[in-house]
């Protein structure tokens, strides 16, 4: 940006001196333009560079580069008021880069500088700040200095869109990002099931949306049977391989609203979107354990076969999540001791263990 002001410095100042030349103004005025310009820039490329601009909140002095940049063209105009005008019309350029970095709060205080300079020199200066047109060659360097000056600022405005669209663009990606982070602190590494945070944290919202009068819903605890033997007899490798499997057999036989994650070990959790009743629930879960036992596990390893075996328990609007979970647990623990590859409900965990 300072390379620019700076050409932009010389630029002007080459126009002053034919302004100059034509007879416009006093010549040594528009090298005190070119000095001022180049003194300006190169003080404010020396504090940049430097470093000692960071101890500022606005490390790139905004705010001093415009009250710089305006005081000169201030100066000038009062030197040589017979191109007056077209200084002020600088003040319009200078003040449209503040727009790329100032907010209103640092904005106000340094047009209302800069304004009291401008009605300073105009009342002071004691002639009409003028845009020369005395000859035809003054009237083409006048305009050509107008239709420049516009230009550059449409180019200004042009860059802080480019550079508003830029932002923009970054912080999509920088959403992207968060999301695919949020997406990975939730999986489970093994098995790329959610983790137990971000099951428990699923159910934890259903179980509250339930006791607010939302939808029905169940949990299952799940349970492979006799892993420990799959480990033992064919190693662990396998035994990652049989969770992966599982999982990706688990995605592919649950509906849209279910929400599977590991629970621990070989438990998973699984939640039964608006599950109205005993039976929906149950049958998701025994799909699942159909699914579970018909899988070709004999490509994991030779003579593999694995089962699973389920808790069912319903959120009924009045228990916390331990209490579901307890109840889960009952009913896994169930369909354990009934034989395994079933799957239990809390009522029936009941009936099996209540006296006879
Ligand atoms: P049950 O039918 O009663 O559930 O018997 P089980 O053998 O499945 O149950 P148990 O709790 O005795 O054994 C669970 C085994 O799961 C023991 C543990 O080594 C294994 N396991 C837990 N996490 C992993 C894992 O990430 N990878 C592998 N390969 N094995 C695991
Ligand atoms: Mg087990
Ligand atoms: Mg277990």
């Amino acid at each position: 940006m300072l390379g620019l002001v700076f050409v932009s410095y010389l630029f002007d100042s080459g126009m002053l001196g034919m302004l100059g030349l034509a007879g416009a103004m006093d010549p040594l005025a528009a090298g005190y333009y070119a000095l001022g310009g180049a003194a300006a820039c190169l003080g404010f490329y020396l504090a940049l560079r430097g470093g000692w601009s960071e101890r500022f909140q606005d490390p790139y002095l905004t705010s001093a580069q415009i009250v710089t940049a305006s005081t000169l063209q201030l100066v000038v105009a009062w030197l040589a008021p017979q191109v007056g005008a077209l200084l002020l019309c600088i003040i319009f350029l200078v003040f449209s880069f503040s727009a790329l970095r100032l907010t209103l709060r640092q904005l106000v205080p340094v047009w209302a500088a800069v304004s009291l300079g401008i009605v300073a020199v105009v009342l002071l200066s004691g002639k009409p700040l003028a845009l020369p047109a005395a000859t035809p060659w003054q009237a083409v360097l006048s305009g050509l200095w107008v239709s420049f000056t516009v230009g550059r600022c449409a180019f200004v405005g042009l860059y802080g869109a480019s550079v508003r669209e830029l932002l923009g663009s970054r912080n999509r990606e920088l959403a992207a990002a968060q999301g695919r982070l949020q997406d990975l602190a939730s999986r489970d590494e093994l098995t790329g099931a959610l983790n137990r945070r971000a099951i428990m944290g699923i159910v934890s919202e259903h179980l509250e949306r339930r006791r607010q009068g939302g939808p029905a819903f169940a949990v299952a605890l799940l349970d492979l049977d006799h892993f420990k033997q799959v480990n033992d007899r064919h190693g662990h490798l396998v035994g990652d391989e049989v969770l992966r499997r599982f999982v990706i057999t688990a995605a592919r036989s649950l509906r849209g609203g279910d929400r599977m994650g590991r629970y621990g070990g070989e438990e998973f959790l699984l939640l039964i979107d608006g599950a109205i009743d005993a039976e929906a629930a149950r049958a998701v879960a025994e799909r699942l354990r159909q699914a579970t036992e018909s899988q070709a596990w004999g490509e994991v390893a030779a003579g593999l076969q694995v089962t699973m075996s389920a808790g069912l328990a319903f959120a009924d609007g009045a228990s916390g999540l331990e209490q579901l979970l307890q109840r889960a647990d009952e009913a896994l623990y169930a369909a354990k001791s009934g034989g395994r590859n079933r799957v239990c409900t809390a009522a029936e965990a009941r009936q099996v263990t209540a006296p006879a």
